[in-house]
């Protein structure tokens, strides 16, 4: 069996499958966005909840350097995401769940039923009455159970998960996202 080299359907970034028969889920080794791998056509998908719950998980192997963390490049925007997010619906057996916990807006709880969700200070789905936080500064993307992604959209303070800056992020669950003076934590379901 020769190398297969695959390209993450979210990062776009290259990296090796690990030797493996049949199909199974990949995660990425960059953003840990996980795939099926479908060994008749070769390819990789978005998993669907039956998949995500009986195909073995196997992690992606890196092609660059293991220290390389995972980072959006400034040139890389919403805009190139893969994914039409607007016509993929939300995951049915996933609930999400944001409550402001710190900030003028605390106390207020956020069901999340959409794919794509953003938050600002204005035009956004979810809006927070913060001066330091941006007009659209941060999405929650969740594309399917296991996927659910926290994004930085150049935001002016930036997004901290956990008291750690970062540019995008996989959420599991239980984190503290602090975006200007507001603190809002993630429940996930599933
Ligand atoms: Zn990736």
């Amino acid at each position: 069996m020769t190398a297969n080299i695959v390209k993450c359907l979210f990062c776009n970034k290259e990296f090796l499958l690990p030797e493996f028969k049949g199909s199974f889920i990949v995660h990425c080794p960059y953003c840990e966005f996980s795939h099926v791998y479908l060994p008749e056509d070769n390819t990789l998908s978005v998993p669907t909840q039956i998949e995500e719950d009986t195909l073995t998980s196997l992690d992606g192997i890196p092609l660059q350097n293991e220290n390389d963390e995972f980072d959006l490049d400034n040139d890389q925007t919403i805009s190139q995401t893969s994914f039409n997010l607007q016509s993929i619906p939300a995951p049915a057996s996933v609930t999400l769940i944001l409550e402001v916990i710190k900030g003028r807006d605390r106390g207020k709880v956020f069901n999340i039923k959409k794919s794509l969700t953003t938050i600002g200070r204005k035009d956004c789905d979810i809006v927070l009455d913060d001066s330091l936080v941006s007009r659209k500064h941060t999405s929650i993307e969740m594309i399917s159970k296991d996927n659910i992604f926290i994004r930085d959209l150049a935001s002016r303070n930036g997004i901290y998960i956990n008291g750690k800056q970062v540019t995008m992020k996989k959420l599991y669950g239980d984190e503290i996202i602090k975006i200007g003076n507001t603190e809002i934590k993630v429940i996930i379901e599933k």
